[in-house]
């Protein structure tokens, strides 16, 4: 369960000396360092990493980082907005020690989410952690909500001994074919006791479509804790497959044609601790509230877009009939619907029926994510916001006016067509207050200026190990 709190300089009460004995433990089993993590506005994992003596002092002073790296972009150039991007500054990282764990995938290595907090002792404005848990507490306050949220993993082993950039396929085997389950050989079972050894309840691993790709699924947390689950899971995946001479990619597309990875999210609203997407009597089980909620997600998808699919990569992946979902739609169990309602089996309703929202991929910030979709759910919640008509098949399939009469768009083909959408979303803008706003439309559009010029096969390959 990840702190709801903010952290105050000088630590919470009793953290310091809570902190001075989880360093004694730590050092205790082996751990020489401990990785304080955060995500920047382009989705890439930024660090610093503390021996376990410095994690009292971190827990009451944070530790020093330059706020730049909200503006950072994932090729590392920098872009400005009206207050980001300087070299001026700094910012302080406070590890949530309710988070804290130690890396069975990485032996000697603890790891930390981090909130960011000013010199002052303000919550950071930029902070895209202390923005989720801001969303998921006036959800809260607000509105009685709750909710449970996983992202899926879908990520890509290649040969680390492949020429320097290029991607090599580390199996060969069919998509969920029995060869590449094998072909995975003892890295599998290595991830998986080590994702068990970290207290993350898996729930499956498979082989996926595109060459060389695999899934991973686990269970659903509070958003904050399904975020830091998701940063925490990839970290384990990488340094795993490094131990066994692989290379893992996450980035949205590793070549220019076919099937991507994706990062979908799960995400199932509770009202005190009944699931509302289960037993109402609204479609497959939904209440009015859980339709509402859909019905909000699924009108601010276009501008969600610059949030959930922030690489000129994810352009690439965002193709229909890949199951992406890149139409403004929703159905039951229809892939390729950007939303995608899942009931679960008959009897187990109320433990997993929940909302799947496909057009979000791994280069996403998971925090700005979550927060993002969550403040849209919420829009439509407030405004008792009807739910259209339901789809099935592929609409890609549809003529325009089939399209027009169901109300079925296809989601920004660009990053400047999303920037352009989320602008003009007031509902997601105010979310994020202007500082975050304003980040995530000066990042996207720097990312789309940084790979001008480029084909579809050289955006692939510029994007494609860093993430
Ligand atoms: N790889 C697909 C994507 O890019 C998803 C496949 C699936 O539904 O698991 O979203
Ligand atoms: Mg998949």
């Amino acid at each position: 369960m990840a702190t709801l709190a903010d952290p105050v300089p000088g630590g919470r009460p009793g953290e310091t000396r809570r902190a001075a004995a989880l360093a004694a433990e730590l050092t205790a089993r082996g751990v020489h360092g401990i990785v304080l993590a955060y995500v920047d506005t382009a989705g890439v994992g930024r660090v610093k990493t503390i021996p376990p003596a410095r994690l009292a002092a971190a827990v009451t002073r944070g530790v020093g980082m330059s706020p730049v790296f909200d503006t950072f972009l994932s090729d590392d150039s920098i872009v400005t907005t009206d207050v980001l991007g300087s070299p001026d500054g700094d910012l302080r990282l406070f590890p949530d020690l309710d988070a804290l764990t130690v890396l069975a995938g990485q032996p000697g290595w603890a790891w930390a989410p981090v909130d960011r907090i000013t010199q002052e002792g303000a919550p950071h404005p930029g902070c895209s952690r202390t923005f989720l848990r801001r969303i998921v507490t006036e959800a809260a306050e607000r509105y009685g909500l709750t909710f449970q949220a996983a992202v899926e993993i879908e990520w890509t082993v290649g040969l680390d001994s492949a020429p320097a950039g290029e991607f090599v396929p580390a199996v060969s085997g069919p998509a969920y074919g029995a060869i590449r389950q094998v072909e995975l050989g003892y890295m599998g079972a290595e991830l998986l006791a080590a994702l068990a050894a970290q207290g993350v309840d898996v729930e499956q691993l498979h082989p996926e479509y595109a060459p060389g790709q695999f899934e991973l699924s686990v269970g659903a947390l509070d958003p904050v804790a399904a975020a830091d689950r998701s940063v925490l899971v990839r970290q384990t995946i990488r340094a795993v497959a490094r131990r066994h001479g692989l290379r893992v990619s996450f980035a949205p597309a590793v070549v220019a044609d076919g099937v991507g990875n994706g990062g979908h999210l799960h995400l199932s609203c509770h009202r005190a601790g009944v699931n509302l997407h289960a037993g109402g009597e609204g479609r497959y089980g939904m209440t009015a509230g859980a339709e509402s909620f859909v019905a909000g997600v699924l009108a601010h998808l276009p501008a969600l877009t610059a949030v959930t699919a922030p690489s000129p990569a994810s352009h690439l992946r965002l193709k229909p009939s890949r199951w992406a979902g890149v139409f403004t739609a929703w159905g039951r169990e229809t892939r390729e619907a950007a939303l995608r309602i899942v009931t679960g089996t008959a009897g187990h309703a109320d433990e997993s029926a929940n909302l799947e929202i496909k057009p979000v991929d791994l280069a996403a910030n998971p925090y700005l994510a979550l927060g993002c979709v969550i403040a849209a759910g919420i829009d439509g919640v407030a405004a008792a916001l009807p739910l259209p008509q339901e789809i099935t098949g592929d609409p890609a399939r549809y003529d325009a006016e089939e399209a027009a009469a169901l109300g079925v768009r296809r989601l920004p083909e660009s990053l400047p067509e999303a920037v352009e959408a989320f602008r003009a979303d007031q509902v997601l803008r105010s979310a994020l207050g202007p500082v975050l706003a304003d980040a995530v439309s000066a990042v996207r559009l720097g990312e789309a200026a940084a790979v001008e010029g480029l084909d579809d096969a050289g955006v692939a390959a510029a994007c494609r190990w860093r993430y």
